[in-house]
């Protein structure tokens, strides 16, 4: 089958079959497909579109691109949660030693910051000695022992998305939602999952910020979920401000072990709300508890027994990190950084706060990636002080940035007092929770 064919169909506007779909995910892995073909391909997807068996035939075909894991041989349900990606978005370095120790088993393959929006992988790094590159062996390994892992996608992965990813990336090509769909449940399908909780943010930090849109890809990602026989549920949550207080890597490690340990601030607050949702959905699921108050009995106990803090600290000693950062989380914090205080220019309520911008300005200082090559800063990033409906006097702290060098201050201090609009009027405010699919 020769791609000017597929290219022309879809061109066309007519539907593609199963075997050009395949023909097509096959030429991407073995290379017989220019880039310049597959990149006039996904175009013409954007373009003309997918109907509901084309993107269940690509998810598919991206899934068998790779391997799907076998973890038959673990006894308790298996099952991850994954997120669109926000700004100070660190729920999963909660959820999972604290699904772990209710009795899930997560196989939790994570990914990089790029842009304004954080990576799982990003944030473990920032913890000495802790190691991501697992092979299938050693991740099964860990996951056996502590009942979870947390590892980087290998090539054998779904490698048909790493091509795909970064090709729409280069061509505009990105925010087309059966794309999206294929993309991120081909990774995830991989896992061999009986249980997916997603977490599909909404506002002005998500990927796709209006709230009608984030509704459509959950129900997209729940239904594929369902196809593939994965137990599949949504929540549609907020990311109009940064979660809870930090944004950086290291920082919000920091933030997550102060949550485990029962040592959590008011505004850490929304990081435990929301880690404890999805991880009670989780629980009720993967039919470990029958309501979601009886998940959220056991979640109490497994924070407050220090169960979920020791599986993190017995996960971070078999992937190669310091643990001793589970007893003293100050350890991760740097010394010698620029700290800049950003305060407000007028008096009344924060009302608006343009959280891509918070996530850019930290980007910028190193923070993350401008390209998916680029190296980051670990230490740097924002503590979130003031959050949306809060009263500010004039001068007041909004929050503040931890610099690397003197010279950056100026700069990111403009651009983070700017991210804020402060009315006179209270604002609304939205719920972290806004629905579940
Ligand atoms: N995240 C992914 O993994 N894939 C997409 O296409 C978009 C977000």
């Amino acid at each position: 089958m020769r791609p000017q064919e597929i290219i022309a169909t879809k061109r066309d506007g007519k539907a593609l079959a199963d075997d050009q779909i395949a023909a097509f995910i096959d030429g991407v892995c073995d290379g017989t497909w220019a880039d310049y073909q597959i990149a006039a391909l996904m175009m013409a997807m954007f373009i003309q579109g997918l109907n509901r068996r084309e993107q269940y035939s690509i998810t598919a075909a991206m899934l068998r691109s790779g391997t799907i894991m076998d973890f038959s041989d673990i006894d308790a349900p298996k099952a991850d949660k994954h997120s669109t990606g926000g700004v100070g978005d660190k729920t999963s370095l909660i959820i999972a030693p604290l699904a772990a120790a209710c009795g899930v088993a997560v196989p939790m393959i994570s990914g990089r910051g790029l842009g304004h929006t954080g990576g799982t992988l990003d944030k473990l790094e920032s913890i000495p000695g802790f190691d991501v590159n697992l092979s299938f062996s050693a991740f099964k390994k860990v996951l056996k022992k502590c009942g979870f892992a947390l590892a980087g996608q290998t090539k054998q992965i779904a490698p048909a998305d790493k091509k795909l990813y970064a090709l729409r990336d280069a061509t505009a090509t990105v925010p087309y939602i059966p794309l999206i769909v294929a993309s991120i449940m081909s990774k995830k399908l991989a896992e061999g999952l009986d249980v997916l909780i997603l977490d599909v943010k909404t506002g002005s930090g998500a990927f796709i910020q209006k709230y009608a849109e984030s509704v459509k890809l959950a129900k997209a990602l729940c239904e594929t979920g369902k196809t593939f026989s994965v137990t599949t549920q949504a929540l549609i949550t907020d990311m109009s401000q940064p979660l809870g207080k930090y944004v950086g890597n290291a920082l919000e490690v920091y933030e997550c072990l102060k949550i485990l340990r029962g040592e959590h601030d008011e505004t850490m607050q929304p990081t435990l709300e929301l880690s404890v949702e999805l991880t009670a959905l989780m629980l009720v699921q993967c039919k470990i508890a029958n309501s979601s108050h009886n998940a959220k009995l056991r979640i109490k106990n497994a924070l407050e027994s220090g169960a979920a803090l020791d599986r993190f600290r017995q996960n971070i000693e078999l992937q190669g990190g310091d643990p001793k950062i589970c007893d003293k989380p100050e350890m991760l914090l740097s010394k010698g950084l620029t700290e800049v205080v950003i305060t407000s220019e007028m008096g009344g309520y924060v009302a608006e706060i343009d959280t891509l911008a918070i996530g850019r300005a930290i980007c910028d200082i190193g923070g993350g990636r401008v390209k998916a090559e680029d190296g980051v800063d670990p230490a740097v990033g924002y503590a979130c002080m003031k959050k949306i409906g809060d009263r500010v006097q004039k001068g007041e702290e909004l929050g503040v940035a931890y610099c690397r060098r003197k010279n950056q201050a100026a700069s990111v201090s403009e651009k983070l007092r700017n991210a804020y609009k402060i009315s006179k009027e209270i604002p609304r405010t939205t719920n972290l929770i806004r629905a579940v699919v």
